[in-house]
């Protein structure tokens, strides 16, 4: 996301908190969704049928604003995760720093009618008559304990919505681990490829080669030893491969026994360098069956290396890495291609 974008955000939600809190709306995720849709003003209808809401009640209750959510704002088309979790990530930073200035404020706000409500005592020496002052200081005492009142439910309503955004930092946590990585192996899922991979090639990166590597019979292991000793086999190969992927390059599981690797930008000699080291690794790795107590020491796997061409889309290039997997395969297994170009 664009800073600009987060700025908007960061806007918009300066709007929308104090909003909600006025009109003593939960701040749950559907709620910040749905008046940060209100701030933006984008959708009018939206904007009428809440207004038309508040006016009606004073606040909206929770069944009318799921009703207003889900016909405005959640958008039956599949979101795009990783921006959503962007825009959700700026938004809650910035809100936990306008709450947190907000907090600041209302306890100076608090500490000052504090002072004031103790001069009072003075007013006395000033000349009034005892009636005059008598009725100042009612009406002020009320008016500040009004304000007092109001100050401490809003200060206790920012607590509050603080501690929700918390919980809904660790939801966003919880929800990307998720979203993006594979249960099994902790690498990266289909998911995370297709998004990374559509991404890095619409910048049109130069030199930027994909490794696709498929573990060479790997349906023997589940025929053989179960299918417990098939999924030990994944996590191992994930875990060496990760360990043995330098400069950051992320590992992505893209099917059953498929990785993939996206790298940037490289030479594609690096990269089928790479493929090559990685071979080798997995072909050294060994795991235990626990039923028979055997050791397997057969691990292999096949490589397809490619590198993204000029006006090529991401599918073309999947497409390559693919075609090489399947010509390393067909001569013959635990072997990278091409070998050389
Ligand atoms: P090749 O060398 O041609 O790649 O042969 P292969 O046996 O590796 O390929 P094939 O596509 O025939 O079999 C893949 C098997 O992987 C079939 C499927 O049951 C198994 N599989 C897929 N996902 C998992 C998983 O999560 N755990 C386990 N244990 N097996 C899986
Ligand atoms: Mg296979
Ligand atoms: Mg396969």
């Amino acid at each position: 996301m664009s800073n600009s974008l987060i700025k908007i955000a960061a806007a918009n939600l300066k709007k929308a908190v104090p909003l909600m809190l006025k009109h003593q709306i939960p701040t749950t995720p559907t709620n910040y969704a749905l008046w940060y849709a209100y701030v933006g003003e984008q959708n009018p209808q939206l904007n009428a049928e809440l207004d038309a809401a508040i006016a009606q009640n004073q606040t909206c209750s929770p069944v009318t604003s799921e009703i207003l959510y889900r016909k405005h704002v959640a958008d039956p088309v599949e979101l795009n995760v990783r921006e959503l979790k962007q825009n959700l990530d700026a938004m809650v930073c910035e809100l936990s720093q306008s709450l947190k200035d907000t907090n600041a404020d209302t306890s100076s706000f608090q500490a000052q009618i504090d002072k004031d409500f103790s001069q009072l005592t003075d007013i006395e020496t000033k000349g009034f008559s005892l009636e005059q002052v008598i009725g100042v200081v009612r009406s002020i005492v009320k008016e500040s304990e009004n304000i007092r009142s109001s100050t401490v439910n809003f200060s206790n309503q920012l607590q509050k919505a603080q501690s929700e955004i918390d919980a809904l930092k660790n939801q966003l946590a919880a929800s990307e681990k998720d979203v993006l990585y594979d249960a099994l192996t902790n690498v990266f899922n289909r998911r995370a490829f297709d998004a990374d991979i559509q991404a890095q090639i619409s910048l049109e990166p130069e030199g930027c080669c994909l490794i696709i590597l498929d573990i060479d019979h790997f349906k023997a292991f589940n025929d053989n030893f179960g299918h417990q000793l098939g999924d030990l086999v994944l996590k191992t190969v994930a875990k060496r491969v990760q360990q043995a992927c330098r400069d950051g390059n992320k590992l992505y599981r893209i099917g059953g026994e498929e990785f993939a690797i996206i790298i940037p930008s490289s030479q594609i000699r690096v990269a089928r360098q790479l493929a090559e080291t990685l071979r080798r690794a997995i072909e050294k790795l060994t795991v235990k069956d626990r039923r028979s107590d055997k050791v397997i020491d057969s691990i292999t796997a096949s490589f397809g290396v490619a590198q993204w061409q000029p006006k090529q889309d991401f599918a073309a290039l999947i497409e390559n890495s693919d075609h090489q997997l399947y010509e390393a395969k067909r001569l013959g297994r635990n072997r990278v291609m091409p070998i050389s170009n």
